[in-house]
């Protein structure tokens, strides 16, 4: 089997990007993986702390890992927005494959020492283990949101994404370049969309020479999209389109049996409502290659 890095790279060359699906539940877990499967291009599941706190560190990464050993399928596992070392740690030796070390809400130069720190530590407990680091502020909660907040401000620099990534040696990097955890109410409608920098996108790929990720991607504007993975994005976040369709597929699944209590009767409308998403996310990440190949 491939490794993430080389998956991230073979995408990076055929102008792809992986979804990176931000999971909770056996209900996001099976669509995510459904979605995948039935496409057949790889991809990326992440809990948050609040996220692997509710599910359980060593308990997920021994499901995805049993996912990925029978049915010989690249799923991988991300611990999402970790905020402290010590809970890095524990996902790193619990298996996962991916960090995203947080500490972007820190000024500049404590954020560079801690990750640079992180990366040495993470590497010693599993040296293929990929770590992302982020700079920038791309707000908070994958969640809907009344008002936008003014992220203009801290948007991140072609400059400041080189002597990140440099000073820190992450693999990764996850920059801020319009993107914005959580959606608005107007963006849940349809009615508005998310704008990226591409130009920003493509500034801060030629500086910092490393796989980008763009967190935040719900509600995002499709063509954008498109453009920001031409530019250089390699991984692509969604959480809240999942959460919104899992909560609108769990009411149908009630509605539909308003007298049924079995789980497995009811959840298929949640699990199907959520792979609805994911599949469309993923044909549009798989971008001109795989367009070609009829997914
Ligand atoms: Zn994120």
């Amino acid at each position: 089997m491939n490794s993430l890095r080389d998956l991230l790279q073979q995408a990076q060359q055929s102008g792809a990007a992986i979804g990176h699906f931000n999971i909770s539940d056996l209900v996001l877990l099976k669509a995510v993986f459904a979605a995948a499967r039935e496409l057949n291009v790889p991809v990326l599941v992440g809990l948050s702390e609040g996220e692997r706190e509710f599910v359980g560190v060593r308990q997920i990464a021994a499901f995805v890992r049993s996912l990925r050993e029978e049915f010989d399928f690249p799923i991988f596992l991300n611990a999402d927005h970790t905020h402290s070392l010590a809970k890095a740690v524990e996902a790193a030796k619990a298996g996962f494959d991916s960090i995203v070390f947080d500490l972007s809400a820190l000024p500049f130069q404590e954020n560079v020492r801690q990750t640079k720190q992180a990366v040495e530590t993470l590497k010693a407990i599993n040296p293929s283990i990929l770590v992302e680091g982020e700079i920038g502020d791309i707000g908070t909660g994958s969640e809907i949101h009344d008002a936008a907040p003014d992220l203009s401000k801290r948007l991140s620099s072609p400059e400041e994404a080189k002597q990140f990534v440099e000073s820190t040696g992450v693999d990764i990097l996850a920059p801020a370049v319009g993107n914005m955890h959580g959606m608005l109410r107007s963006m849940v409608q349809g009615e508005t969309k998310k704008r990226l920098d591409v130009e920003r996108i493509s500034g801060i790929k030629r500086a910092a020479r490393v796989f980008l990720t763009l967190h935040g991607g719900s509600g995002t504007d499709d063509a954008d999209l498109r453009k920001a993975i031409a530019a250089g994005i390699n991984i692509v976040h969604i959480n809240t389109e999942l959460r919104v369709a899992w909560r609108s597929g769990l009411e149908r699944g009630l509605a539909k049996q308003p007298d049924e209590v079995v789980p497995y009767k009811i959840l298929p409308s949640a699990v199907e409502a959520v792979k609805q998403v994911v599949a469309s996310r993923l044909k549009l990440f798989a971008g001109e290659r795989h367009a070609a190949q009829g997914i």
